[in-house]
């Protein structure tokens, strides 16, 4: 593989980020709109106080939140963290995934589209998991108008950009049956064998669409990293808890009806594997000095 000067490269990655936090404003637009049933389009942001509208300059992603210190410009009421914390989340992101594609992208003349899609599909499916994973969090539920889409999407990646990306349609294809098929089997099962509902079939979709995206082989391990992760998460918050409270046995009863979702878990998995996967060896190719 050949190495961009690093002026191209340096620029190209500002450019990775400001496209990554303008994903990320929408970002929050999606996460706070799309569970009360609201159009993502309009009206355009509000300030959820005092309902005055937010001014173009003060909607900068990240920096607006910074020169605002927190605060609402007309009421002052305070702004969550989370929104630039998304912002800057979805932009890191947004670069990691998009850093390994810029050799195909900018090398060629004229600019290549399967590298463009290829990258473009994989920032839009981390997009997507993030909004998945942040309303999940908030109210234990996936929503089947970001999940399902998801296998479709992945399926259509995979028919276009699919050998590019290592995930041909054979794997995509499986992947997304084994990866819905078999999670809504587990889950089936879990719920015969425990009598209660603990994976929800929007997991299942999650899941189809992981598997859609990074291949049928990537499945075991993402759902092994999601387990793992949400068992450490668990465990340090069960550790946590019990320590704050004063009553042991208040601590203890609260802890066995302690409940989790898991498709934040799994989002973070993919997340992870999508990085790790290709990111490591062609990153390290293009920024290290020849
Ligand atoms: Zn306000």
């Amino acid at each position: 593989m050949s190495s961009l000067p690093l002026t191209l490269s340096l620029f190209a990655a500002v450019a990775l980020l400001l496209w990554g936090s303008l994903w990320g404003s929408f970002l929050n637009v999606v996460v706070y709109r799309v569970p009360a049933g609201l159009s993502v389009v309009r009206p355009r942001s509000r300030c959820p106080q005092c309902l005055t509208p937010i001014a173009g300059w003060h909607n900068i992603p990240v920096l607006s939140w910074i020169l605002l210190r927190g605060a609402c410009a007309s009421c002052k009421a305070p702004i969550s963290p989370r929104y630039p914390a998304v912002e800057a989340t979805m932009a890191v992101l947004a670069l990691a995934v998009g850093m390994p594609w810029l050799p195909s992208i900018l090398d060629a003349n004229p600019m290549p589209w399967q590298p463009v899609v290829a990258m473009l599909g994989e920032q839009a499916f981390v997009f997507t998991w993030l909004a998945i994973a942040l309303i999940d969090a908030d109210r234990f539920e996936v929503f089947d108008a970001l999940s399902l889409p998801l296998p479709i999407a992945g399926l259509g990646l995979a028919a276009a950009v699919g050998d590019l990306r290592g995930v041909p349609w054979q794997q995509a294809g499986v992947g997304a049956l084994v990866g819905g098929a078999g999670f809504a089997l587990i889950s089936w099962t879990y719920g015969r064998v425990t009598g209660r509902e603990g994976l929800g079939l929007g997991d299942a979709y999650i899941l189809a669409g992981i598997g859609a995206l990074l291949g049928v082989n990537a499945l075991p391990a993402v759902i092994l990293a999601a387990a793992i992760q949400g068992l450490l998460f668990v465990t340090c918050t069960l550790v946590v808890r019990r320590r704050a409270t004063v009553l042991a046995e208040r601590g203890l009863a609260s802890a066995r009806h302690f409940a989790l979702p898991f498709g934040p878990f799994l989002v973070v998995a993919g997340v992870q594997w999508l990085l790790l996967h290709r990111w490591l060896g062609t990153a390290v190719a293009l920024w290290l000095p020849q």
